[in-house]
């Protein structure tokens, strides 16, 4: 029993440190430019926690993932956006791609940026649900924004296009954000 307990404590330290450091991939993996200083600061923690599909092919590994998220901030781009305007995405590989990452008011959902973090789950959920590893790693996401304060614990979970007309983020990704704990019909 003794010898149990003290096997256990460390694993659960690890698996902690690896919950809040580990498991964002820092934007320098997919972008040589690091943010701008001028860009708008998001006043954490928010309220809201706005979830996105980009609409794009979806990406299987971070090779892939990495260039899908390069082509998509060239798209925000020449919209006019400041940079990519997800706080965060999530690709095919499972992994947590940090987009402007916490703390930076993102441009993905009118009337909410200054109130939200934005995530994109990259791919196109009008046809077919996400895999199972990306479903957990938006919730692994969610967890550790709460953990860091970013999000108030009592947050709430919406897609987008529970905020405005759109088909964001795909009805199979918004029939799964409904079993999830904390999505509300109502903004
Ligand atoms: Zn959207």
């Amino acid at each position: 029993m003794q010898l149990q307990k003290k096997l256990l404590l460390p694993l659960v330290l690890t698996m902690g440190l690896g919950l809040t450091l580990a498991q964002i991939v820092p934007r320098s993996s997919w972008c040589r430019t690091p943010l701008s200083p001028r860009l708008p600061r998001l006043m954490g923690p928010v309220r809201y926690i706005i979830i996105h599909h980009t609409v794009t092919p979806a990406c299987y590994n971070p090779f892939q993932c990495q260039n899908a998220i390069r082509r998509i901030q060239l798209d925000h781009l020449r919209r006019r956006f400041r940079d990519i305007g997800y706080n965060f995405l999530i690709g095919g590989d499972g992994r947590i791609y940090e987009g402007l990452g916490f703390g930076i008011r993102g441009e993905h959902a009118p009337h909410y940026n200054s109130q939200s973090i934005g995530i994109a789950f990259i791919g196109n959920f009008q046809a077919g649900l996400p895999p199972p590893q990306m479903l957990q790693a938006a919730r692994t996401l969610i967890q550790i924004a709460v953990q860091r304060r970013q999000v108030v614990p009592n947050y709430i979970l919406l897609g987008h296009c529970q905020t405005k007309g759109t088909l964001c983020p795909g009805q199979h990704l918004l029939n799964e954000l409904k079993k999830w704990p904390r999505w509300q019909k109502k903004p």
